[in-house]
């Protein structure tokens, strides 16, 4: 049965509430360690090292056509595979690093069936979760050769890996300061 409109407002209500507090709750810590956190020697390493990885990563996506394909999904069909929900996936951890390296995090959503992070110019995070980078659809896998896809996939493997150390790294800073662990 299709969804009546004011179930669909009222989850979206809900979904916007849940993701709204965590962008509070990164911000807050933002305010409180940001400054500390960059200066931490093994983080202030680790945000370099993940900004790296990042921009090699969207380099060999740009390369491969990965994000000309998820422009054209978005500009020509009007959909993605960014649907809304999606972004309660994201810890207020991950978030933060995003305020950490700089990537300022949006207030509202564009549009009612999409991730809250998508914009008019793509996804709006830098550090973003295993499966948001991860994913390639059968349209993208075929886009370019086998060897091509597995070079793409060793470039984004190491963002991921990277961006998990960093975001455990995050997590003991925090633990440590709030509860002397
Ligand atoms: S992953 Fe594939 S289906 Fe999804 S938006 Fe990108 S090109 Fe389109
Ligand atoms: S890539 Fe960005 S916009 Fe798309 S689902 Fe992930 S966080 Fe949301």
């Amino acid at each position: 049965m299709a969804r009546q409109p004011e179930e669909k407002k009222a989850k979206n209500i809900l979904l916007d509430r849940r993701i709204r507090e965590k962008i509070s709750g990164a911000q807050d810590l933002f305010e409180l360690w940001g400054d500390t956190l960059r200066k931490d020697p093994p983080i202030f390493f680790l945000l370099n090292s993940l900004d790296k990885k990042i921009a090699a990563s969207r380099e060999a996506m740009e390369v491969f056509g990965v994000a000309s394909a998820c422009r054209h999904c978005l500009e020509e069909d009007g959909a993605t595979c960014c649907g809304a929900g999606i972004e309660n996936r994201y810890t207020s951890r991950l978030l933060l690093i995003n305020l950490l390296l700089g990537k300022a995090l949006p207030q509202k959503r564009l549009w009612g069936n999409s991730c809250f992070f998508l914009s008019e110019n793509g996804c709006s995070l830098k550090a973003r979760l295993v499966l948001c980078v991860n994913y390639l659809c059968l349209k993208i896998q075929r886009l370019g050769p086998s060897e091509e896809l597995a070079r793409l996939q060793k470039i984004t493997g190491e963002e991921m890996d990277e961006s998990f150390i960093l975001e455990e790294a995050v997590k003991r800073f925090i633990e440590e300061k709030s509860y002397g662990k």
